[in-house]
């Protein structure tokens, strides 16, 4: 065994912190195994045998969106073809279909659309809590919720009360691709940036409620750009008391460039 990952191992058994230069040496690494028997380590001091999973159903509620990410081929703009938003009622069917086959989470994400009042998305929460008040409501990334104080004109800790209030119980945690403002600003000049996404997800933490950890990875960044996300991630998890139940890294389907873009969907 090599001294980096001898190192990294008797972190994981004493649940120290590896650092950023492992961490790259781990990405610059293609001894798969190694790396593999490491990764399963981490994880079973951590879970055990525990797996966790949960059935839940997608809502995506509009596609139209003020952003034009490069990569993201969900979004369209008004009157372009294939342009959609659900109303409250088409919300609820599918709140309705989705509890009937044992569902106990909805997830919702939809682009930034550029008239719906901000009492929408309350609305569309009581509809889902109406239907069962023991289905968890996943819903909105950071970059939603930074919008909906732009639109509604208040604080970010203002409107995740007014959506907390109305049923809202987690947060999917999209959004975040890769905080990097260099490629951040090729992949989605017009999304919010890294730091913005960290603080408004600090304040959804800090109301209490949890949310997920994304990156997407594989478009035009490096690893040090994904050591510096996850680290950032992760003084994230600390300042916030764990907060975060889950790190899911999105891989750019292989093959695409993101400046070609919007060839698969990706919301928010
Ligand atoms: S990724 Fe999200 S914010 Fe970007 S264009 Fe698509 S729907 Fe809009």
């Amino acid at each position: 065994m090599t001294k980096l990952f001898q190192t990294v191992k008797e972190k994981i058994e004493t649940g120290t912190r590896i650092t950023d230069t492992e961490a790259l040496a781990l990405f610059e690494s293609n001894d798969l195994l190694a790396i593999g028997e490491l990764a399963a380590l981490a994880n079973r001091n951590k879970n055990g045998d525990r797996v966790f999973f949960n059935v839940n159903r997608h809502i995506n509620y509009t596609n139209l969106c003020v952003n034009r990410c490069t990569f993201c081929a969900f979004s369209k703009e008004a009157g372009e073809s294939g342009e959609y938003t659900l109303a409250l009622q088409d919300v609820r069917e599918k709140a309705e279909q989705a509890a009937a086959v044992g569902a106990t989470e909805i997830h919702i994400v939809g682009g930034l659309h550029p008239e719906l009042p901000f009492e929408f998305y309350r609305q569309m929460l009581r509809s889902i809590k109406a239907v069962s008040p023991d289905l968890h409501i996943k819903a909105f990334t950071a970059v939603e919720i930074d919008y909906f104080a732009e639109l509604a004109g208040k604080t970010v800790p203002q409107v995740i009360a007014a959506l907390k209030e109305a049923g809202l119980g987690s947060l999917p945690g999209g959004g975040a691709e890769i905080f990097a403002r260099q490629v951040r600003n090729k992949i989605c000049p017009e999304k919010i940036s890294g730091e913005r996404w960290l603080e408004v997800t600090e304040q959804v933490h800090r109301a209490g409620l949890k949310s997920n950890a994304t990156m997407l990875f594989g478009h035009l960044e490096g690893f040090a750009d994904r050591v510096d996300h996850m680290r950032r991630l992760r003084e994230l998890q600390d300042r916030t008391y764990r907060q975060f139940p889950e790190f899911y890294p999105a891989r750019f389907p292989a093959g695409q460039h993101p400046r070609a873009g919007r060839q698969r969907g990706r919301r928010s």
